[in-house]
Parts: structure tokens; C-alpha cells; sequence
């Protein structure tokens, strides 16, 4: 799944190259950074892999999802629709703008289900913001759809996604706007960083300067510069901007390493007919990085987690719907809007809400998921000791529920 899986000498010369001129930073010093441009060139290489017209570093995939936001004009009191289902920094990202973030269900793609969508719009609603949860994606033409209807603002948090397609464009190309996550974890990294990738010039152009204080970049240096705007600093490294160029370069690598072993491992799975697996929308492509697949039961799920930790094979595959930190059941904090400055009143009324709502529909579907992170480097022989393990786990779950019943 992440691209630190195959960190080496690539981005180590890219790195290199920063470091012997000294320049770390993306704007300026025109005469001793060399012809050393790390991030425009990233800039330019996403643009060309992932087919969209503009690109815009940020320093993670929380700026980008902000930036994007921004650009896009949504704030104080816009009600942004997303899933129930996701990272932390969707939500976090709705409200640093002064937005409402509007959680609703999931379906078995993992992702904002249309028909929730539909039922959650009111006049406040200014975007959908699908999530391509752990390399896959909403159904984006129901979604498109909706916001060409009710004339949504559709922006994609890609940022688990990269390499993903959908009807044969790039995830997170397909909206107004959309991100991707460069941080540690993601399937291309540069420690830190992020990006919003876009097909119109004006959202582009804010975006740019949004990311740095405004700054309109055409003056004949960063003094002459105009401030049409005010923006904040969520400027990407030099540094950063290097090791994801080595990385950018390896995605192909990455994708058919991820597709090949996700494919492995699934072979074994689909011997136990009561496993099913998530659903991809049609002319989709995953990327891979997971396979998420389900149980019958939450019970069931919730055992073969048990039985799956006590067999030390638990490593990799994610139980979100109690374990991990992604889904609407874990977030308190959201939940209590327990902030450490205050919110606006509309928001802090959107999240009290919160406490009171349930999203049976998702927890019907979460409560049976299991994602198993799919590694780069893993051998043949890994891949069937994975498979033999989790598979003998899963049957003898299945014995023992049915012996009870
Ligand atoms: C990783 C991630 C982000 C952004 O994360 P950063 O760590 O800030 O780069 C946003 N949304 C999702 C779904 C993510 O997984």
C-alpha cells in the first residue's frame, strides 16, 4: 500500500539535488537554486500521470482538502454532504473553512451512498465531497448527477485513492476539484504533502495563492507580488516536493505490485463462500491498496477479528467500525464538538447533532467489513502463509457460529 515500501537511492538524489543548492524553499531565490524547481516539476509530472490541466502542491492532504474548499468559495454556514466513513481530515477540513460538515450513509463501495446524498440536501448544501475510501470510489456519475441537479459544487477527497480510475479518468480529476494525500501512509509519499488538482484556471489561480499568504506570483519577485486575496501557508518543501518526485516515478511500480498481490490474496478469500467483497462502481478501476471484504454477521466479524488477533495474523487488515479511527463511531470529539477555540454557533448546533443521529445503514455495513492493507514487498510464499492463515481462521469462526446456532 505505501510508497515508503520502496523508499531508496531515487529519492534520496532528489533529494540531493535540494540539498547541494541549499534552496529548501518552493518560491524564489531564482539564481542559486540552480534550475532546481522540485515542486513546480511534481506540479507538472501530476498533472501529465494523472490527466488534469492544473496542480497545486500543498503541505498535506488536510491544507489541500482546505485550500480546495477555498478556492471553491465554500464557508461560513455551506453545509458540505460526506460520509460517515472516512479520515478525520475531511471533516476537519469542512470546518476550518466555517463550514457544516453533513455526515451521512455509506453503501457496500465503502462510499457516500447517492440515495443518502439525495436525502441530506436542504438549501444550505453547497458541495458533495465523496471520500475514495482505501483505493476505490463513489459512484461518481449518480453523484455528478445530483450536483447538476440541485448545482452542487462536487469535490473528491482522492487522498487514499491515488492510481484509482474511474470510466478511465483518474480519481480525483473527475470533480470540480479534488486531493490527494502525500503523507507517510499514502501510496505515493513525501513525508508530508499534498495536492489539489483541478481543470479550471480561476480555482487553480486561488489555490495558488491561498497557499501562500495570498501572493499573486506574478511580480518580478516575491516583494512585488500583489495580495488580491488573503490566504494562509500551506506551502509544500523543496524537500518534500523531491521525495515525491522519485515517488511519482514509481506509481506504476506501485499499482501493479498492489494489483497483482490484492488479486493473490483474494483468490484465497473467494474460496469461503460467505465472504463477499466491496462493491466497485462500474468503469471502475481500484487502485488496490486494500481489499476490504465482509463477514455475514458483525458477530461473525467480530470474532474472526478476536480469533485473527489471538493467531498474530491480525497485522494489516482493519476492522474500522471499532478499531481504527475512521468512522463515525470512534469520533467523540466531533460528536462533542470539543474544540480548542470556539466554533460558530450553526456549527457547534450541526455537531451536537450529531450525538443523536444514528447511521444504521453504515454500521449495518461496517460492523462486517475487514480492510487487509495489500504490501509491496510481500514474496509468493507471504502471500500463501497470509492466505492459508486467514482463511483457516475465517473457517473455523464459521464452524464454531454454526455449531452454536
Ligand atoms: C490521509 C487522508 C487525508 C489527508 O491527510 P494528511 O495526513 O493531512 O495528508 C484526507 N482524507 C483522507 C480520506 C485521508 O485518508
Amino acid at each position: 500500500m505505501p510508497g515508503f515500501e520502496l523508499f531508496g537511492d531515487e529519492e534520496r538524489k532528489e533529494v540531493n539535488d535540494v540539498l547541494e543548492t541549499g534552496i529548501l524553499m518552493r518560491y524564489g531565490f531564482d539564481g542559486p537554486r540552480k534550475g532546481v524547481w522540485k515542486a513546480k516539476e511534481l506540479e507538472k509530472e501530476i498533472t501529465e500521470t494523472f490527466g488534469c490541466t492544473y496542480a497545486q502542491l500543498t503541505s498535506s492532504g488536510t491544507a489541500a482538502l482546505t485550500t480546495a474548499m477555498a478556492a471553491l468559495g465554500i464557508g461560513a454556514g455551506d453545509e458540505v454532504i460526506m460520509p460517515s466513513f472516512t479520515f478525520v481530515a475531511s471533516f476537519e477540513a469542512v470546518l476550518s473553512v466555517g463550514a457544516i460538515p453533513v455526515l451521512v450513509d455509506i453503501d457496500e463501495t465503502l462510499t457516500l451512498s447517492p440515495d443518502a446524498v439525495r436525502s441530506a440536501i436542504t438549501a444550505k448544501t453547497k458541495c458533495i465531497m465523496p471520500v475514495h475510501m482505501c483505493g476505490s470510489m463513489a459512484d461518481l456519475d449518480a453523484l455528478k448527477q445530483i450536483c447538476a441537479e440541485h448545482k452542487l459544487i462536487l469535490l473528491e477527497d482522492a487522498c487514499q485513492s491515488i492510481g484509482g480510475t474511474y470510466k478511465g479518468k483518474s480519481l480525483g480529476t473527475i470533480g470540480d476539484a479534488g486531493t490527494f494525500s502525500f503523507d507517510f501512509v499514502k501510496t505515493i509519499t513525501c513525508a508530508e504533502g499534498g495536492v489539489v488538482m483541478t481543470n479550471s484556471k480561476e480555482i487553480y489561480v486561488k489555490s495558488d495563492g491561498y497557499t501562500d499568504h495570498g501572493h499573486d506570483h506574478l511580480g518580478v519577485d516575491r516583494g512585488a507580488d500583489l495580495h488580491p486575496f488573503i490566504g494562509y501557508n500551506y506551502r509544500i518543501s523543496e524537500l518534500h516536493a523531491a521525495v515525491g518526485l522519485a515517488q511519482i516515478r514509481k506509481l506504476g511500480t506501485f499499482l501493479s505490485l498492489q494489483k497483482k498481490h490484492n488479486k493473490a490474496l483474494r483468490a484465497y478469500l473467494e474460496q469461503i463462500p460467505e465472504i463477499s467483497f466491496r462493491v466497485v462502481p462500474e468503469g471502475g478501476d481500484d487502485s488496490c491498496s486494500f481489499l476490504s471484504w465482509f463477514l455475514p454477521t458483525e458477530e461473525i466479524t467480530k470474532a474472526v477479528v478476536a480469533e485473527m488477533k489471538a493467531q498474530g495474523v491480525l497485522a494489516g487488515n482493519f476492522y474500522w467500525f471499532v478499531n481504527n479511527w475512521h468512522y463515525i463511531s470512534k469520533w467523540d470529539h466531533l460528536k462533542h464538538a470539543t474544540t480548542l477555540n470556539a466554533l460558530s454557533e450553526t456549527q457547534k448546533t450541526a455537531l451536537l447533532k450529531l450525538k443523536e443521529t444514528s447511521f444504521p445503514a453504515s454500521d449495518a455495513i461496517m460492523s462486517r467489513c475487514i480492510s487487509t492493507a495489500i504490501g509491496l514487498l510481500w514474496t509468493d510464499e507471504q502471500i500463501k502463509e497470509k492466505g492459508e492463515k486467514m482463511t483457516a481462521v475465517i473457517r473455523k469462526v464459521l464452524q464454531e457460529q454454526a455449531q452454536h446456532a
